[in-house]
């Protein structure tokens, strides 16, 4: 498993996985932001983190995930129950931005990442190349960027 062995090279300190959702551990159809709660699991990628999660006590995993509407944050807490319920509530950061609001979602997961006070090794895992490359630019906590195929094989 390539990233349980990506993991295991950091060493043994603390590390937190920020996981994004659609297209990272979901399937997602483009311009199909709605129904979160029934869309298709990418197996592959879930079982990969609850295999990381049973061998590696030094690593938590967490949720870095951005809706719309406040019944994406339901519905995505209830794939969450689903598929991956060892995620508990307090480690699933499901953020609601407005359609046209100020900041970008490159922006908010950002600032979410670089706003973290802490001294563990932060990975974040997301599809979206706007994200990655944000923080890229920008990375006060030195941050671990992995695209989402990471969790592949
Ligand atoms: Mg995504």
């Amino acid at each position: 498993m390539y990233f349980e062995e990506l993991l295991k090279s950091i060493g043994d300190k603390p590390i937190r996985v920020y996981l994004d959702m659609d297209g990272t551990i979901v399937h997602y159809d483009v311009g199909v932001a709605e129904d979160f709660d029934t869309k298709r699991p990418l197996m592959n990628r879930v079982n990969c983190v609850k295999n990381i999660m049973n061998k590696m006590k030094n690593v938590s995993f967490y949720i870095l995930s951005i809706g719309h509407e406040d019944r994406h944050i339901t519905q995505k807490n209830q794939w969450l129950d689903e598929y991956l319920p060892e995620i508990p509530k307090e480690n699933r950061i499901i953020i609601v931005r407005q359609l046209h609001g100020q900041l970008s979602s490159a922006d908010i997961k950002k600032n979410y990442i670089n706003n973290l006070n802490t001294k563990d090794q932060i990975v974040l895992v997301d599809d979206d190349p706007r994200i990655l490359g944000a923080l890229n630019k920008e990375n006060k906590n030195n941050a671990l960027i992995y695209k989402d195929s990471v969790l592949s094989d």
